[in-house]
């Protein structure tokens, strides 16, 4: 890859017919028209975000004289240019020059860029970047491209994706997925966790169609000119799980709901009969993982451990084992009750409390407490047996 440094451009140069898109909350374009600010492998504009604490460090640190750091183009044509890197830093200046957003000034008063005094629009829009013109092969490009970082907020996973399979289909992907203008963005975010602009949303469906092999997902369908078959999929999970659950609940946020789909869509629930349990076992105590109450009432309310059940705890355990090895050792027999009743040489054991656990008598999903009078200790063999039926 041929770099060639360049010391002479100013913040006024690359502002020249700066364009925002305030709806794809991007900066498009610059230098007269021949940088392209946001290619289609870029990410969307992140740092108006955290109340533009990023934007504003910008412009201050240009007021201030300070670097803001290298700038990096990738030289696309004779006078056409690419942001390879830099993409946010760019897009903060021309946000500020064009009065998107304002910075405080020595008495904490807002002020726009149209209200500063103008020695410091001077100041700013003669200030000179530097800038590195990279020349290279696509794949040189993008291989340098996955290992950098931008400007302290690092590349994640699905961003670094849409670099590396950059295309029609990232770019029609992220016009559906990654648009934070989408009306259906707040329903998605019932069940899909993080955000449009950090392309979270597209990260899921992209899993979700893929069955986990997002990589090659994008590879393959890296030239396609639609995207209906991801779109397909993703609307059939979410479809399918507001139909089955149709009360809303935090805890559903951000569940492998792709795999899920795939498992049981084609058992038939009763949404009224599902809504009553999960309002029963949300009002259950002893359940300590909530997150697991949407896959227990999938697989028919069976498999226990998906809630983690409250044990019982030490104090419990140690006042039970107590009271019945002490019942045990009156009448001679062993303090397991299952011991207790049969034949060998274990039926007048008295087992240490270490060589016991606990055990609910009357099964927690029939209803038994996690409490001392539902508790019993078993030697560690007839526990587990119990456990096992
Ligand atoms: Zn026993």
């Amino acid at each position: 890859m041929k770099t060639i440094l360049k010391t002479d451009i100013t913040v006024k140069d690359i502002c020249e017919g700066f364009v925002y898109n305030e709806l794809e909350g991007k900066g498009l374009f610059g230098l007269s028209g021949k940088l392209t600010i946001q290619p289609e492998y870029q990410r969307n504009y992140i740092y108006a975000s955290d109340g533009g604490k990023r934007e504003i460090a910008v412009i201050e640190s240009i007021l201030k004289g300070y670097p803001i750091g290298l700038i990096y183009f990738n030289k696309v044509s004779k006078d056409n240019f690419e942001v390879l890197d830099g993409q946010q830093r760019i897009t903060s200046l021309g946000r500020f020059v064009t009065d998107k957003f304002a910075i405080k000034d020595e008495n904490g008063m807002e002020q726009y860029f149209s209200g500063i005094a103008k020695d410091k629009q001077d100041k700013i829009l003669k200030t000179k970047l530097l800038i590195y013109e990279c020349e290279g092969t696509e794949s040189e490009i993008k291989e340098w491209f996955r290992t950098i970082n931008i400007a302290g907020v690092p590349l994640n996973n699905q961003e670094l994706l849409n670099a590396v399979y950059s295309g029609p289909f990232v770019t029609l992907s992220k016009e559906e997925f990654s648009n934070s203008q989408n009306a259906n963005i707040q329903k998605w975010s019932t069940y899909v966790s993080g955000s449009a602009n950090r392309q979270e949303f597209l990260e899921c469906a992209l899993n979700w169609v893929s069955r986990g092999n997002v990589g090659d997902y994008m590879s393959s369908h890296r030239n396609d000119k639609n995207i209906t078959e991801l779109k397909t999929y993703f609307n059939s999970v979410i479809d399918w799980v507001s139909s089955v659950f149709t009360d809303i609940e935090s805890e559903m946020k951000g569940l492998e709901w792709g795999r899920l789909y795939e498992q049981y869509h084609k058992k038939v629930y009763d949404p009224a009969k599902v809504s009553a349990e999960v309002k029963k076992l949300y009002g259950d105590p002893y359940i300590k993982n909530r997150k697991g109450i949407f896959e227990y009432i999938l697989g028919g309310s069976i498999n226990t451990k998906l809630l983690e059940v409250r044990i019982f705890d030490d104090a419990t355990k140690k006042s039970v084992y107590a009271v019945q090895t002490a019942k045990a050792e009156k009448k001679g027999k062993s303090n397991c009750s299952h011991c207790a009743i049969g034949h060998d040489a274990n039926k007048s054991k008295i087992w240490k409390l270490d060589e016991m656990d606990a055990d609910h008598v009357t099964a927690w999903s029939k209803g038994g407490a996690t409490s001392v009078k539902n508790c019993e200790m078993l030697c560690k063999t007839h526990n587990r047996a119990k456990g096992n039926r």
